[in-house]
């Protein structure tokens, strides 16, 4: 690897702002960087549809060694504190941001990893597969550019999503269904005072509901958690005639996680009905589970490459959604990848030299198998 070159490809990458959709500038960049590679570039209307700046980036380039195209993906958005980041390289190889922001190795250094690994490609004119690349704008608000893409112009049956936490060499097989909830229960105001027995108390019923829920761990494969509530008006005098609750069930099994809303949603009604209130509820889905089984020809090709570059190549389960989910329920399964990050979504994420230069290799290796 042509260290200076990735560490230069990484600083450039960050220091382009690029929140959730108000990625314009890095795919603009990305896409000049692409086609100098030799890939043609699409970008899709994502981000009208959003109300964005920028769409969805994919890109194609014909490779010389035979089999389906492989595909590699990160995204181009970055969480807050994200304007004007600046990657500062410390003698001990670690590379931070100058405290102010984030970092935005989620997701640039999995991005330089793939920029890195393309252009010793390049260089060496070493053969590859067939390559398909997704950017994609707005993963860090739950997945929504990867939710809206045209995947039929996808050839690719496996990817690699280069998203992860934790040590290069290691990569998630697994992922859950995430069911968001709002419960609102509707009871009856009342003067608290002069007469309490004419009204429905909305926060009573729902604290009910609540405190016969099951939270936390709920079983092996689920968690459930109510993680706001809010009721009444700002009154001590009045019984409160609404409650309104957000929460989410994770589970690797969607059905499971299906059937767990279904008991909220009953436990909540009887508890709203007993009181003389009511309630309604609404759900959506936005990640759905996925598991990739460990004989999965994407699988044993990372395990191949790891073996070269002497890394674990462990599999792992993860609890978090990513671009992956959404392109499993299209047919395309694959890895997430670790990508030499950590700490995300804080002012002291940070990635490592050798952490990029590994992931760059690995990305290399993976895209010069011959199956
Ligand atoms: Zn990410």
């Amino acid at each position: 690897m042509n260290r200076d070159r990735l560490i230069q490809t990484f600083q450039e990458l960050v220091s382009i702002d690029s929140p959730s959709f108000g990625e314009r500038a890095m795919a603009d960049e990305l896409t000049r960087r692409l086609k100098s590679l030799g890939f043609t570039v699409s970008e899709d209307n994502a981000g009208e549809y959003y109300g964005g700046t920028a769409g969805n980036l994919y890109g194609y380039r014909d490779g010389r060694i035979p089999g389906e195209p492989l595909l590699f993906s990160t995204h181009m958005d970055t969480v807050e504190p994200s304007r004007g980041k600046k990657a500062v390289l410390h003698e001990d190889g670690r590379i931070t941001s100058d405290g102010t922001t984030v970092l935005g190795a989620d997701c640039m250094a999995g991005t330089a990893a793939i920029l890195e690994a393309l252009a010793e490609l390049e260089e060496e004119q070493a053969d590859c597969r067939s390559l398909e690349l997704l950017f994609f704008i707005g993963e860090e608000k739950h997945l929504r550019g990867s939710a809206v893409f045209d995947y039929a112009k996808v050839r690719a049956k496996e990817s690699y999503i280069l998203d992860l936490s934790g040590p290069v060499g290691t990569a998630a097989n697994q992922a859950p269904t995430l069911v968001d909830f709002q419960i609102t229960v509707h009871g009856k105001a009342a003067h608290a005072g002069f007469a309490p027995e004419e009204g429905v108390h909305a926060v009573a019923a729902a604290a009910r509901a609540v405190a016969r829920m099951e939270l936390g761990h709920v079983g092996k494969n689920m968690t459930v958690n109510i993680g706001h509530i809010e009721g009444g008006v700002k009154a001590t005098n009045i019984v409160p005639d609404t409650c309104f609750l957000m929460g989410e069930i994770r589970s690797y099994s969607h059905e499971q996680a299906l059937e767990e809303m279904k008991k909220i949603e009953a436990l909540f009604r009887e508890e709203a009905e007993k009181a003389g209130g009511s309630c309604e509820v609404h759900s959506t889905v936005p990640i759905h589970a996925y598991q990739v089984p460990e004989e999965h020809a994407g699988v044993l090709r990372f395990r191949r490459a790891c073996e070269r570059l002497k890394l674990p190549g462990t599999l792992n389960p993860t609890f978090g959604g990513s671009d992956q989910s959404n392109l499993s329920l299209h047919g395309i399964s694959g890895l997430v990848l670790s990508s030499a990050m950590e700490q995300v979504h804080s002012c002291s994420e940070f990635t490592t030299v050798s952490g990029l230069e590994t992931a760059a290799e690995l990305v290399k290796l993976l895209m010069q198998d011959r199956d």
